[in-house]
């Protein structure tokens, strides 16, 4: 056990300022002022010698590993203690040109034409290899993005391989899915993905991609390629014919070229609006197919019925999974005037139980923020709050002395305009405000530029359908929240963008749908 990690283990007592949890247990624990809970957590560190990093690791394109042609590198860290990980290939233009002729090449002379029930058996091959190497999955997406291992082990990877059971099902029966239409694929896919999920978005392009027969050109993050470079590995273990899948690793510029290249037929983006833009822009007037998973500021509306614990638990889940850097994070919390004293003390006990740390220990709520750009704004839309008027709690906590932390933060006295009630901080960042009435609380919850989702708490069925036909978001969550199912349709309007991953909608996307009777 490090020092760090046995230090860490001992801030879950809540016991004094020298291991830092901090000196107050909250209320709900049932203590006497003073008292101490009488137990603490074992530190749970989870194994990372199941990942075997390379030093190095290339381009996948054709099949095989390759070296960059731009002849440069670029080194992944890992965000919770700064390391380098691995140095990754930075491909040029050149790469990207080559990449795609690969691709082109694989959809003209076999995969665009393999019968449905061929490709399904590749993709329920891949699905069957990510259960298997489940662990080494979640242990390097956590170690290369810094989520909590018990994230990326119960919902990152299972929600991977699930796309890929999913679309398996689906690729030998594309024309019961879409009767009378002669599905056929589009071609080339250039697809670029964030690091917030970095496998489990690449399970939502690349799964249905390949169902629907297109093949695909897939860079991931700069600050999260190890598991689409494991996922390569994961290819030329299932078979997958060479160039049906290639990665290129590199900066936002190469992404930019990927998506414009004369040869690509589909572009699939997720990441911030502001590069969605770009992209839009990029390929207006092209005949690209085009879908944008955008950012958020999701509202989650706790109504007086509600159950208070469960919609406390909703609330935590809705912003400090992941951090909070999730597209559809709860970042606004709407609670009705009535019992938006007591809500926000019991939110603020239910705080202090967070653990921030390792996240490769099992018992971690909250780990790493990605990268220290995202840390600095996070940082950032922090003083702008207390700036602009909003009151700041964060619970006592120590944080690691290296890597990129914050603490779970509550901001109350929030107004509407501002900034941390209307861009998106992704980051352990919620902003509290109330409202009166229902009417009133669909107003604010809709008064932002974004549309990706939102959340209702009540026990009366007829209030959740009454606010949900009213929310302008493109998933409405009720008594619950981040909730994924890979038959579930999933995307946004506004300035979250357009077109919906998961579910027979999430095919249409990739499929050139023409009238065949
Ligand atoms: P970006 O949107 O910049 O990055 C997402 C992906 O796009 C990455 O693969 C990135 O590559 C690539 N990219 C960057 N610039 C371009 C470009 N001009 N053309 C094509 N591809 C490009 O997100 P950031 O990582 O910079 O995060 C910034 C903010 O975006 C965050 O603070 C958050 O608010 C939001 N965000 C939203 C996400 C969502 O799911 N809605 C996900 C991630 C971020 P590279 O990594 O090499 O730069």
């Amino acid at each position: 056990m490090s020092d760090r990690t046995s230090q860490r283990a001992l801030t879950a007592r809540g016991k004094s300022s020298e291991v830092g949890r901090g000196t107050e247990t909250p209320a709900s624990w049932g203590l006497g002022e003073g008292q101490q809970i009488p137990w603490e957590y074992a530190p749970a560190p989870e194994s990372r010698e199941i990942v075997q990093l390379k030093s190095r690791y290339g381009l996948f394109v054709g099949g095989k590993e390759i070296a960059p042609r731009s002849g440069q590198w670029f080194t992944s860290l890992d965000p919770a203690t700064e390391e380098p990980l691995a140095e990754v290939a930075r491909a040029g233009v050149e790469d990207v040109n080559h990449a795609v002729g690969v691709a082109r090449r694989a959809f003209k002379r076999e995969w665009g034409d393999l019968p449905g029930r061929e490709r399904a058996k590749y993709l329920f091959r891949i699905a069957r290899i990510l259960q298997e190497r489940s662990r080494e999955f979640a242990v390097l997406e956590s170690l290369d993005g810094g989520k909590p291992i018990k994230e990326s082990r119960d919902v990152d990877v299972p929600l991977a391989a699930a796309h890929f059971w999913y679309y398996a099902g689906w690729a030998d029966k594309l024309e019961y899915a879409f009767p009378a239409r002669d599905p056929r694929p589009l071609g080339v896919a250039a697809q670029v993905i964030p690091w917030n999920f970095p496998l489990l978005m690449l399970a939502w392009k690349i799964a249905p991609a390949l169902a629907a027969g297109n093949t695909v050109v897939l860079k991931p993050a700069s600050s999260t390629p190890l598991s689409a470079l494991l996922f390569a590995d994961v290819c030329r273990q299932a078979d997958l014919p060479p160039g049906v899948v290639n990665i290129i690793t590199g900066p936002g510029e190469i992404g930019l070229a990927l998506i414009k290249h004369p040869d690509v037929d589909k572009v699939a983006f997720t990441g911030s609006t502001v590069v969605g833009k770009t992209i839009g822009k990029a390929i207006a007037g092209s005949d690209k197919a085009l879908t944008l998973e955008l950012g958020g500021k999701a509202a989650n509306i706790v109504l007086d019925d509600a159950p208070m614990e469960q919609a406390i638990e909703g609330v935590v889940n809705g912003i400090f999974f992941n951090q909070g850097e999730v597209c559809c994070a709860g970042s606004r919390l709407f609670v009705q005037e009535s019992i938006a004293e007591p809500f926000v003390e019991r939110l603020k006990d239910r705080l202090s139980t967070l653990r921030v740390g390792d996240p490769l220990d099992k018992n971690t709520d909250v780990g790493a923020i990605n990268n220290a750009a995202q840390l600095a704004k996070i940082e950032e839309l922090l003083e702008a709050g207390q700036a602009e008027g909003a009151e700041m709690y964060q619970p006592a906590c120590d944080l690691p002395v290296r890597g990129y932390f914050v603490r779970p933060t509550l901001f109350t006295n929030v107004s509407q305009s501002s900034r941390i009630a209307q861009e998106e901080i992704f980051g352990p960042v919620l902003s509290v405000l109330t409202f009166r009435t229902p009417a009133e609380a669909i107003e604010k919850a809709n008064n932002t530029p974004y549309g990706l989702s939102a959340g209702v708490w009540t026990e009366k069925g007829s209030r959740i359908l009454n606010m949900v036909s009213k929310l302008r978001a493109g998933v409405v969550w009720a008594n619950t929240f981040n909730r994924f199912d890979p038959t579930s349709p999933f995307g946004g309007y506004k300035e979250s963008g357009f077109g919906r991953e998961g579910g027979l909608h999430g095919l249409l996307a990739y499929l050139d749908l023409r009238d065949g009777h």
